[in-house]
């Protein structure tokens, strides 16, 4: 497999592609059309959050499982200001996003302006990436964290966390 060109799901064929891949439903686009891979767009991700909506295909997530990306200092605190995935979509975004499958060292250090962007997510610039895990859980509460909408996984028992980057590059359930 082409780990910069994984297959389309048939699930996400209706998706935009960029450069091969899917482009996420939260994923801020500019007025020039380009999309900001790596970042979230807010309105949109915490409506996600909210409404149980799907990060990469905007669908709803029903039935359950669903499957929350965390970075490792995310881990302490059972939260994530990203929205769930279905089990599905999580497993294309561990092959094919470039963050999370570690091919990525660093964040990105530069914004392009007009793009409104979680305080999360302005503080990361530049550092180091960081490996990611994959928190299979039945639900999620609603938190504000430090600032942003988060899904919090504190009061739910998880089905499983697996990490992502370190490991194999699937996701099976
Ligand atoms: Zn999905």
């Amino acid at each position: 497999m082409n780990a910069d060109h994984p297959p389309i799901p048939a699930w996400l064929s209706g998706r935009p592609l960029a450069g091969g891949l899917v482009v996420p439903w939260i994923t801020p686009q500019l007025p020039d059309g380009r999309h900001l891979f790596g970042s979230i767009e807010q309105t949109s991700s915490e409506h996600a959050l909210i409404h149980r909506l799907c990060g990469v295909c905007g669908r709803r997530i029903a039935p359950q499982p669903l499957v929350l990306l965390l970075r490792m200092s995310d881990i302490p605190r059972q939260c994530t200001n990203e929205p769930a995935l279905h089990p599905q979509c999580a497993a294309y975004t561990a092959v094919a996003c470039p963050m999370i499958n570690g091919t990525l060292k660093t964040y990105r250090s530069t914004q392009p302006p007009g793009v409104p962007l979680t305080e999360d997510s302005a503080a990361r610039r530049g550092s180091p990436a960081e490996p990611w895990f994959a928190v299979w859980v039945s639900d999620y509460d609603l938190v504000i964290d430090h600032g942003n909408l988060c899904a919090s996984y504190r009061r739910i028992r998880t089905r499983r966390i697996r990490p992502i980057t370190w490991s194999s590059q699937r996701l099976t359930p």
